[in-house]
This record gives C-alpha cells, sequence and structure tokens, in this order.
C-alpha cells in the first residue's frame, strides 16, 4: 500500500467483489488498492472486471488509510449518495414550501378541499398568474402536478401561451391544447400532412409498476410526435385542425387508423367510417345536486337575506329532475323493476344533447345486472323504457348480483354549470355526479357502442355513490352513453 495514489478521479477495476456483505477492492491506475463499499456506487452495480472512475475518498473507519467515497462510470465529480439524498430532500422540502406560498397567495387554503367549482371562479389573473408560476417552475425543473392538472382541466385557455413549453404527447400536458387558437396549431397541421409514419400510443409495458393515475395518463397518451400533434389538433376544435385530421384518416392504411383512432377516442373523439370526427364529450357540463328542502318552520325570507348578508349562493333552486327512482318497467333479464339513474329537463343541461331533441331525457338501468351480467346493460326509450340484449338471456337466468332490496326513493337535483373534466382522484365525490363533460373514468377509457346501429355513444352523464352499494362495492362509478338517433341508453360499471 505504499504506491502514491494518483490524483482523482482516476480509472479504476474491481478486482473483487463480495455482494454479501457489499465490499469490494478496487486496482487502480499504478496498482494500489482501494476498498470500496456497493453504496459508494453511484448508477451501477458493481461487479468483478467492471472498469469505473474513483472519484473520492474518504479516511477509512477501521484499520486506517483510505476508502473510496464515490466510485462512478462516468468519471464527471459528483457527490456521494447520502449528500445527494440530503440535497434531494433539502430540494423537496422547499419545493414544498414554495408550493404552499403559492397556493396561499391565490387564496386556496387547502388543495385537496378546494373543489373543481372553486378554480374556474377565482379571478383570471389569478389563474392566470398561478399558470405563469407552474411554468416557470417547469423549467426549472419542478412540476406541480396536482395544481397543473387541476387547473389546466377547468381552464386550459390560460396555458395558452405556454404551449411551446408543453409536451402534446403527455397526460396532463396536453389538455393545455384544449380550444388553443389556430396559430398555436398551424404547425402542427403541417407535421401531420407531411408525417411519414402514423400516430402511434403508449403500450404499457408488462410488469412496470406505476402509480394508477400515471398507468392512466399513459394509456391515453401518444408515444410518438405525430400522436401529439393529432390528439392537439382534435382537443383544439379548430375546424382545419379537424379537417387536417380527417384527410389524415382517409389515406391512412386501416391497422395504422385504429390506433390512432383508438388515441382519439382516450381523448374524446370518435372517428367515422368517412373519416370525419366527432365529439364523443361535449364542453358544457352540469354537477347535479341535491336540492335542499328547507327546514320546517325556517323562515325562508330571513334565511336568504342572512345568506345574501354573508355574499353566499343562493342553492335554493328548482329542481331540473331527480335521480334514483324506480318504474314499473322489469328487466328483461332478471325481471326485477328497472331503476330510473336520473330524470332530466335537456332545458336544464344545455349544449350538452342536439338542441330540439325532447324535453326530458330519462336513464333507465338494472340494478342486478349492470355490474356484472350486462355491461354495457342497454336500454331503448319509448312510450315506457325497455331493455335490450344483444344475445336474449334464457328465461331461467339468475343474474350474478342479486339486491334485497331494488326500489329507490327519487330525490331531486339542481344542475350547476362544472368544468366538461373532472379527475376521478382529484375530485370529491358530490362533483362526480355529473351530466356532459368527458367521464370521469375510474379504470380507462371504454367505448360503448349503441346495440342498435353500433356507433360509438356520446358521453351523456354519470354517477358516484349511489344509495345502499348499488353497483357493485362502494366506490363503483356508473356511466351513461345515449344514442340519438336510435333513443337507446347504454349504461356500463367501473370500480377501483
Ligand atoms: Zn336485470
Ligand atoms: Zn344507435
Amino acid at each position: 500500500m505504499n504506491t502514491p495514489l494518483p490524483n482523482l478521479p482516476c480509472k479504476a477495476k474491481i478486482i473483487s467483489f463480495e455482494s454479501g456483505d457489499g465490499v469490494g477492492t478496487l486496482e487502480i491506475e499504478g496498482g494500489a488498492h482501494v476498498r470500496f463499499g456497493g453504496s459508494a456506487c453511484i448508477g451501477f452495480m458493481p461487479d468483478v472486471g467492471l472498469v469505473c472512475w474513483l472519484i473520492e475518498t474518504k479516511p477509512n473507519p477501521v484499520g486506517g488509510g483510505i476508502r473510496a467515497k464515490t466510485v462512478n462510470l462516468t468519471g464527471a465529480w459528483e457527490p456521494d449518495r447520502l449528500t445527494q439524498l440530503d440535497e434531494r430532500n433539502r430540494q423537496a422540502q422547499e419545493w414544498k414550501q414554495k408550493e404552499q406560498d403559492l397556493l396561499q397567495s391565490a387564496g386556496i387554503k387547502d388543495l385537496r378541499a378546494t373543489s373543481c367549482h372553486d378554480l374556474p371562479n377565482m379571478a383570471a389573473d389569478t389563474r392566470k398568474m398561478l399558470a405563469a408560476t407552474l411554468m416557470a417552475w417547469k423549467r426549472e425543473g419542478h412540476f406541480f402536478d396536482e395544481l397543473f392538472t387541476r387547473l389546466v382541466e377547468v381552464s386550459p385557455d390560460v396555458f395558452h401561451p405556454y404551449l411551446s413549453d408543453l409536451d402534446a404527447k403527455r397526460e396532463p400536458e396536453s389538455l393545455a391544447y384544449v380550444d388553443a387558437p389556430f396559430d398555436a396549431v398551424a404547425p402542427l397541421v403541417r407535421m401531420l400532412d407531411d408525417a411519414t409514419e402514423p400516430p402511434r400510443r403508449v403500450q404499457l409495458e408488462v410488469g412496470k409498476v406505476s402509480t394508477v393515475l400515471n398507468a392512466r395518463r399513459d394509456m391515453g397518451a401518444a408515444s410518438n410526435e405525430v400522436g401529439g400533434a393529432m390528439l392537439a389538433l382534435a382537443r383544439s376544435g379548430h375546424p382545419k385542425a379537424r379537417e387536417a385530421i380527417s384527410s389524415w384518416f382517409k389515406r391512412a392504411p386501416e391497422t395504422a387508423g385504429d390506433e390512432a383512432a383508438g388515441l382519439l377516442f382516450q381523448a374524446g373523439f370518435g372517428v367515422a367510417a368517412d373519416g370525419t370526427l366527432a365529439r364523443t364529450h361535449s364542453i358544457a357540463a352540469y354537477e347535479l345536486r341535491p336540492v335542499e328542502k328547507p327546514a320546517r318552520g325556517e323562515k325562508k325570507g330571513l334565511l336568504s337575506s342572512v345568506l345574501r348578508a354573508f355574499g353566499a349562493r343562493s342553492e335554493s333552486r328548482s329542481p331540473a329532475g331527480s335521480m334514483w327512482g324506480t318504474g314499473r318497467s322489469l328487466c328483461g333479464a332478471c325481471h326485477v323493476p328497472l331503476i330510473r339513474v336520473l330524470k332530466i329537463g335537456t332545458a336544464f343541461v344545455p349544449h350538452v344533447l342536439p338542441d330540439g331533441l325532447a324535453d326530458e331525457i330519462e336513464i333507465w338501468t338494472c340494478r342486478n345486472c349492470v355490474a356484472v351480467d350486462f355491461n354495457p346493460y342497454y336500454v331503448k326509450l319509448g312510450q315506457a323504457p325497455e331493455s335490450i340484449f344483444r344475445d336474449p338471456p334464457s328465461s331461467d337466468f339468475k343474474p350474478s348480483i342479486q339486491h334485497d332490496s331494488v326500489s329507490s326513493e327519487p330525490a331531486a337535483v339542481m344542475s350547476v354549470p362544472a368544468p366538461s373534466r373532472v379527475n376521478y382522484m382529484f375530485a370529491q365525490e358530490r362533483e362526480l355526479n355529473r351530466v356532459g363533460g368527458a367521464p370521469s373514468w375510474i379504470q380507462g377509457a371504454d367505448a360503448v357502442p349503441c346495440l342498435m346501429c353500433g356507433a360509438v355513444m356520446p358521453f351523456l352523464c354519470q354517477f358516484a355513490d349511489p344509495p345502499d352499494d348499488m353497483w357493485s362495492g362502494d366506490c363503483g362509478m356508473l356511466y351513461a352513453f345515449f344514442c340519438v338517433d336510435c333513443r337507446v341508453v347504454g349504461t356500463t360499471v367501473q370500480c377501483s
């Protein structure tokens, strides 16, 4: 051990390594030997024969001499693992504090408790300030995911000045393209026109560990630039953008077209056989809230004047419809009364359904059959609702789930304008009973074709938290789709 150490960093070779106790020996240029521990190795697994770099040494705690503090494969100086960890912790703490300060400056006490109505109602300048700060942080390498997601879902406009800094391929960033001005997406039209490869989706790797939220985002994301361009163009909604997409589909080979159509479907668009693009979600959306009945003997006039004095919005509107009724029609499979999930006046939910369709629309399903046996469950609306099936069930059909009680008291609801998109992960339960907008999928986007004409049905409404565990477990969601031409309702259930 008399050979002097050369200047660091220096090249070294691992000449021994015991994986059991995680220590080994490096031979460095000039022949000297230096002991090292596995924890000193940054970015690689030590193995005998491997050539690496000794970056820094420290005194050996036992027996004197020196020991490796940092070993890597690049030869570039970097702090040892413990110092790196400390630094990362310090930075994370610092960002946490900055996030708290930002929320406070926008008057948000608790982001989790902030309703999806609070953000759109916030002053435009405050939303713009939040967007500008989020984007400045993104350039510094910090992404405040929860706030970005909530803000882009309810107010994509505030991110329009920053589209060039956002990745059209990735969710939630691609949502910033919703209603984007044509100038911002014109280069993407050219990209799609000149594309030499088809738009592709992310294929989830089997066995890859990911959070549910990230996996769901990946399922909806594009994996190449052309895919990102197509998503962004569809979301911008500009007629010229849609035209570019339609003309791509007209010249696309069938399999490439299928993959691109799947990508667009996740983003809320259906592609018809002739290549035209149709929204499967509406921009207009409404939350359904129970109508508060005034308590017995309450002085209504006095109450509302008190509410006005405190600046509260009055919740006493006339009902738009009702949820959870039971009718006389029976399920054609299990023969229990169908549940009327929703009855709503179409005037209370403008721009969700085509104008002049009907004064009222009803959503029916079978509580027994929808979760397992017939998912989706189809009902044809007419004088009376009638369940319809692709393969008629046999006369001795027994549903997998049989509820003791299938009747339910209707509850009056009112409709309140809401953001077109509510993320299941970030929403409060009461915000998930909705008409219009985009479905808050639990498991990922699902196409529901019309049983009569086969077309992908547009989304109509969704319901969480039904009385008495109505679907199958307490966190299931029911989604309803409607074919206007055939007057067919399809309901489907997803559970977490
Ligand atoms: Zn049934
Ligand atoms: Zn149809």
